[in-house]
C-alpha cells in the first residue's frame, strides 16, 4: 500500500531521474503544520473585514516573504480591470509560497444583474483551477465563494491548515449561518465553539462503515475533536468495530445499513438523538454493463444510495437528528466523472450528489441540519490496494499533487463539514482528490 514512488522522488537520485524523464514529481504533503506565515492580499475594492478572522487562525503574519498561506480577497472584483489585480497580487508571490502551502481565493456570488461582475467572478474559478494544476510542491489552491459578508471562519481555518492537505482546485460556496450554527439564514455569525481544538465536545456522531478504512479514520478524527462516536458496521465486522469503539471511548452498533428498519434501529439506539450523521459505508462490484447481472447492480445501489436515502428520511422524520446537526454523505469522483466498469458505483455516487443538492436547503429550513458530501479521489486504503498495479499507479498520479490521499484527508474534510461553526456550508460536494484530472 505504501507509495514507493513518492519515497523515491524524495531522494536526490529520485528527483534527478524523474526530472530527466519528465515523470510526475510528487512532494511529501505536510499534515502536521504549515511552515511559514500568512499573507493577506486584496484585488478590487473589498468590504470584507478579514483581519480578525485571519488573526484567530493563529498563523503568524508572513515577515520573510515565504508565506505558507496566502489569502486573496477578490470579493470586490467586478470587471476585467479589477481582475488584472488578481494577477498583479499573486504573480510576484506565487513562486515564494512555501512547499505544502495554501492559496485561498475569496470570491463573491455571480450577480445575475451584472454580466461583467458575473464574468470575472466566474473567471476566478478557471484561474483557481489552473493555478492549482501548475503550482506544484504540494501546494493547494481553492476558491471560497462568500454569499454573505461573513468571512466563513471554520472554512478559512480548514483551508489554511494542514487538515486540507489533499483538497485542491475546489470551489466552495459559503452562505449565511445563524448564531446557533444551524445556518438558516437568520443571522450572520457562525456558532463559534468555546474551544476550537475540541469543537465536537458534547456531540454524538454516527459513522457508517467505520470498522475500517476511511470510516475508521473519520470516527477517529471526530472522536479526537471531542465527539462521542458510534461505530456502525455489519455484524461480520463487529470485532473490528468493537475494538475501534473501545479505543475511541465510543460504542459499536452491529447493523447492516441496508436493513429496511435501519433508521428506526439507529434512532432507538440513540435516545438522545444524533448531532452528526456520516454516511460512509460503501461497496464496489465492478463489471462492465454488458457483463453486469442485476444482483451486482442492486447490491451497490442498495448500500451506496438507497440505504442513505432511507435512513436519512427515517432519522429526519423521527426528529432523531438534533438541530444544528450535520449530515455528510460519501460520494466519489467516479460519480462525477464516470469510470469504466463502474456504472453501478458511478450511478450510486452521482445519486448522492443529487440527494445532497436537493435535500440541503429543505433539511436546513425544516430541521436546522446541513447536508453535504465529500467526494474522495484515490485514497490509500485496502480498496485501492487491490486495484491492479498499472491502473493503481494511474489513479494515484493523475492529480495535481501526483499522489494518493490518506483516509485522514477525507476524515479532516468531514470534520470541517461537521463543525458547529460550519452551519453556512450547505449543499456542497467537496472533492478530496488532490485535484484529480477525472471529472475536473
Ligand atoms: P472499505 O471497503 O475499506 O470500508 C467500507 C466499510 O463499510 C467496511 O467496514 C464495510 O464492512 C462497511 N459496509 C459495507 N456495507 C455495509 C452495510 N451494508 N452496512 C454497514 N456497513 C457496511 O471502503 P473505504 O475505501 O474505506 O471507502 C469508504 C467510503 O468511501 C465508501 O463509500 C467508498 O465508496 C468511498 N470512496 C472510497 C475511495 C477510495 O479511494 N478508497 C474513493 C472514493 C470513494
Amino acid at each position: 500500500m505504501a507509495d514507493r514512488y513518492l519515497s523515491f522522488t524524495g531522494t536526490a537520485p529520485g528527483r534527478f531521474l524523474t526530472r530527466r524523464l519528465g515523470l510526475p514529481q510528487p512532494a511529501e504533503l505536510r499534515r502536521d503544520a504549515l511552515d511559514g506565515g500568512l499573507l493577506h492580499l486584496t484585488a478590487g475594492k473589498s468590504d470584507l473585514d478579514l483581519a480578525p478572522v485571519l488573526a484567530r487562525t493563529g498563523l503568524p503574519r508572513d515577515e520573510d516573504g515565504r508565506p505558507a498561506a496566502v489569502v486573496l480577497d477578490a470579493t470586490g472584483v467586478r470587471d476585467v480591470d479589477a481582475l488584472a489585480e488578481v494577477h498583479a497580487a499573486l504573480h510576484p508571490v506565487v513562486r515564494s509560497v512555501a512547499a505544502s502551502g495554501r492559496v485561498v481565493v475569496l470570491g463573491a456570488p455571480l450577480d445575475p444583474a451584472d454580466h461583467h461582475q458575473a464574468a470575472v467572478q466566474q473567471a476566478l474559478e478557471g484561474f483557481t483551477r489552473s493555478l492549482g494544476k501548475e503550482i506544484g510542491r504540494g501546494r493547494t489552491v481553492n476558491l471560497v465563494r462568500l454569499t454573505d459578508a461573513a468571512p466563513a471562519e471554520s472554512t478559512l481555518r480548514f483551508l489554511l491548515s494542514p487538515a486540507s492537505a489533499y483538497v485542491s482546485g475546489q470551489v466552495i460556496e459559503v452562505g449565511t449561518a445563524a448564531a446557533d450554527g444551524t445556518g438558516d439564514g437568520t443571522g450572520t455569525a457562525d456558532a463559534a465553539p468555546d474551544d476550537w481544538t475540541l469543537p465536537l465536545a458534547g456531540r454524538t456522531a454516527l459513522v457508517t462503515g467505520a470498522a475500517r478504512g476511511i470510516g475508521a479514520a473519520v470516527a477517529e478524527t471526530l472522536a479526537g475533536q471531542g465527539a462521542q462516536v458510534v461505530v456502525l458496521d455489519v455484524p461480520e465486522a463487529q470485532d473490528a468495530a468493537r475494538r475501534a469503539a473501545e479505543r475511541l471511548g465510543g460504542t459499536a452498533l452491529a447493523l447492516d445499513i441496508t436493513a429496511a428498519d435501519a433508521g428506526e434501529r439507529i434512532a432507538a439506539a440513540l435516545p438522545g438523538g444524533l448531532d452528526i450523521l456520516i454516511h460512509n459505508a460503501g461497496v464496489t462490484r465492478d463489471r462492465r454493463l454488458v457483463n453486469m447481472p442485476a444482483e451486482r447492480w442492486s447490491s451497490v445501489l442498495d448500500v451506496n444510495l438507497a440505504s442513505v436515502l432511507r435512513t436519512t428520511d427515517a432519522l429526519l422524520a423521527a426528529g432523531a437528528v438534533n438541530r444544528g446537526g450535520r449530515i455528510v454523505a460519501t460520494a466519489s469522483i467516479a460519480g462525477l466523472a464516470g469510470n469504466a466498469g463502474q456504472t453501478n458505483y458511478g450511478a450510486s455516487k452521482a445519486g448522492i450528489v443529487g440527494l445532497v443538492r436537493s435535500l440541503a436547503p429543505r433539511a436546513l429550513a425544516e430541521h436546522g441540519v446541513t447536508v453535504n458530501a465529500v467526494a474522495p479521489g484515490f485514497i490509500e486504503t485496502k480498496m485501492t490496494a487491490a486495484v491492479p498495479l498499472f491502473i493503481r499507479e494511474a489513479g494515484r498520479r493523475m492529480n495535481s499533487l501526483a499522489q494518493g490521499g490518506l483516509p485522514v484527508d477525507v476524515a479532516e474534510t468531514t470534520a470541517w463539514l461537521a463543525h458547529p461553526a460550519s452551519g453556512a456550508v450547505n449543499g456542497q460536494v467537496v472533492r478530496v482528490c488532490g485535484q484529480s484530472l477525472l471529472g475536473a
